[in-house]
């Protein structure tokens, strides 16, 4: 499973890389960016959780 941020949709709250720093952190332009590759197991469920704490609904999670 992959993770993405919808860069036109995040408004940079912070929160997904306070829930799950392991898959999520802040660019310099004060948005948030997903690693490229896949999500670590052990981190999936914070993944998820970080994905449900968007106030914006800018996360996704490919479930392939
Ligand atoms: S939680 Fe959503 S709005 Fe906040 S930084 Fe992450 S992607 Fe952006």
């Amino acid at each position: 499973m992959k993770a993405y941020v919808n860069d036109e949709t995040c408004i940079g709250c912070g929160t997904c890389p306070e829930v799950c720093p392991e898959v999520f952190h802040m660019t310099d332009e004060g948005i948030a960016h997903a690693i490229d590759g896949e999500i670590p197991k052990d981190v999936l469920g914070k993944a998820k959780q970080a994905e449900e704490s968007c106030p914006v609904e800018a996360i996704d999670i490919d479930e392939d």
